[in-house]
């Protein structure tokens, strides 16, 4: 299938998706719009019925036996969820369906999986929201989609899986695993604990100095504190699935705060100021393709 779509025939392929929240109901919107016909299971009824009525699926349910006949399955549950429902799903369903999931950590999961159709990926895209009434079209467009295959993944599998993540509009990367982790913790997982802390310090200052704080916050609080006041649950998840490449980026920070505040204190400010135009160097290269409103 993937080589049909790299010569340019899109197949339109029955993709099936669990866990209708924001990944899950925002690959779903995107997806339709290629004109894949889209079915999803969630927990929740509620859920499904909202994912339909928002057009992030054609029909959804509870029940997983409603992907029988799939070609492609997302798993878009929360990180702790995927290896036992990539093996209920295998259980359930027959068929060699090939199976990817989403979650934001790839160690310990695709170290779980020995499923030749499996295929660990992580599309480096996401608000600070939940749910399916978060889910965005055009979510992936732009963004890096890092898919983590092993040894004895199956080729086609890979490919299908980086021509879709291409049609959503992302650019695709292939590593290991547990490189993928190292990698993320530096600049997504570690930093959402750096977001956090600061937070926690704007809030933990006297009550009226707080309270002009909060009026006069403007873009730059907004910017450095968005991924400390997201989902709690998956914050949690990724220290708990990724906590040593988490804990050695918070160790080299902390490393890096206490030469800057020896810095300030001893009013080195030539130091600091070179230390600043490296940063002002440096950041481009991390965050080029994307807007500065991030
Ligand atoms: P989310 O908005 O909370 O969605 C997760 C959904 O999973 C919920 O809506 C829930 O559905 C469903 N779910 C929970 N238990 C389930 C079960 N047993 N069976 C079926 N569905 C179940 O979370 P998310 O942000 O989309 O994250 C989902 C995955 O994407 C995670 O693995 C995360 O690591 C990964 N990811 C997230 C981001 C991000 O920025 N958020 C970025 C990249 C990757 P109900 O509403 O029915 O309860």
């Amino acid at each position: 299938m993937g080589s049909e779509q790299r010569r340019g025939i899109r197949l339109v392929m029955r993709i099936g998706i669990v866990g209708l929240g924001l990944m899950g109901g925002s690959l779903g919107l995107d997806l339709r719009a290629l004109d894949h016909e889209v079915w999803g299971v969630s927990r929740q009824g509620t859920t499904c019925d909202r994912a339909v009525a928002r057009g992030a699926v054609d029909r959804a349910g509870t029940d997983l036996t409603l992907l029988r006949g799939c070609d492609l399955i997302f798993v878009c549950t929360p990180i702790a969820l995927v290896v036992p429902m990539v093996s209920q799903l295998r259980e359930t369903l027959g068929g060699d369906p090939v199976i990817t999931d989403v979650a934001s950590v790839k160690g310990s999961i695709v170290g779980a999986i020995a499923d030749r159709r499996f295929v660990g990926g992580h599309p480096m895209a996401g608000t600070a929201d939940q749910g399916i009434e978060a889910a965005l079209t055009g979510l992936f467009r732009g963004a890096a989609y890092v898919v983590t295959p092993t040894p004895t993944t199956d080729p086609a599998a890979v490919l299908l899986v980086e021509d879709l993540a291409r049609a959503l509009g992302s650019r695709c990367y292939r590593c290991d695993p547990v490189e993928h982790d190292q990698a993320v913790a530096l600049i997504s997982h570690g930093p959402v604990w750096v977001s956090a802390a600061l937070v926690m310090t704007a809030a933990a200052g006297d009550p009226a100095g707080v309270s002009l704080a909060k009026n006069l916050a403007s873009t730059g609080f907004a910017s450095t504190s968005r991924i400390g006041g997201g989902n709690p649950e998956l914050g949690l998840m990724m220290a708990q699935h990724n906590r040593g490449a988490i804990l050695g980026m918070l160790q080299r920070y902390r490393q890096e705060l206490d030469h800057l505040i020896a810095d300030l204190k001893g009013e080195h400010w030539d130091r600091l100021e070179a230390y600043l135009q490296q940063t002002q160097e440096i950041r481009p290269q991390f965050v080029r393709s994307l807007s500065e409103s991030i």
